[in-house]
């Protein structure tokens, strides 16, 4: 949870997914700052480099808990949390590998952090697909459950919509509640 405390706004803070991993020891955010700007987002915009800003946390329970092969779905910006436990897994190369599909979609065939995720697939058992319509998702999503159902865990992240429609779709498809976990990012 991140406070601005520089000057006064109202709703002062915001919960963003750490983009970094424990590795790099570096507490890093990543977000959009578009032309529509809340106070928050001008208020983040402000800060240079000296000035500070509240933290507390972290809270939820969003990472990968056990052995079981995981599949990550990315909505846009979404890929914040994802990009911070792929690195980790990088790094951490020594343990035990399990089998990860991170299921990537863009917004406007935008990939925010490409070049790390191509990167982090080669040098781990981590695969990344690109995608850019819902119905390749899904066959994507068809692939992974129709080989592992309710023995895999199911991971989504991205604007509130996005995510409740995959959980839709998932449970649709006899995916059971508790294997799937999510993290929707209001205002978007
Ligand atoms: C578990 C969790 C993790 C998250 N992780 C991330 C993350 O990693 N990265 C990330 O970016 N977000 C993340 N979010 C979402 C984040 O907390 C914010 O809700 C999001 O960034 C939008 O904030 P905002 O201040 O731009 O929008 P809000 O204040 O929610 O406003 C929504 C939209 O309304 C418009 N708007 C609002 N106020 C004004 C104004 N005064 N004038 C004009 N237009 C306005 C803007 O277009 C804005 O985008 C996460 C949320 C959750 C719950």
């Amino acid at each position: 949870m991140f406070s601005i405390t520089h000057k006064s706004i109202k709703n002062d803070t915001r919960p963003f997914s750490l983009s970094s991993a424990l590795t790099e020891n570096v507490v890093r955010i990543t977000t959009r700052i578009g032309k529509q700007q809340s106070e928050y987002k001008k208020s983040l915009l402000e800060l240079t480099q000296g000035m500070n800003i509240m933290m507390r946390g972290p809270v939820g329970s969003f990472y990968l808990k056990d052995e079981s092969p995981t599949l990550l779905i990315a909505g846009g910006i979404g890929i914040t949390p994802f990009r911070s436990i792929l690195k980790q897994i990088e790094e951490a190369r020594n343990e035990v590998e399990k089998q990860i599909y991170l299921l990537y979609m863009g917004e406007n065939k935008k990939f925010l952090f490409k070049d790390q995720l191509d990167e982090i697939s080669k040098r781990t058992s981590t695969s990344v697909t690109y995608l850019d319509s819902r119905e390749e998702l899904h066959q994507e999503i068809n692939k992974f459950s129709s080989l592992y159902m309710n023995n895999g865990k199911y991971y989504i992240a991205g604007p509130k919509s996005m995510v409740e429609s995959v959980s839709n779709y998932l449970q649709g498809n006899q995916v059971a509640k508790q294997n799937i976990k999510k993290d929707a990012f209001f205002g978007y």
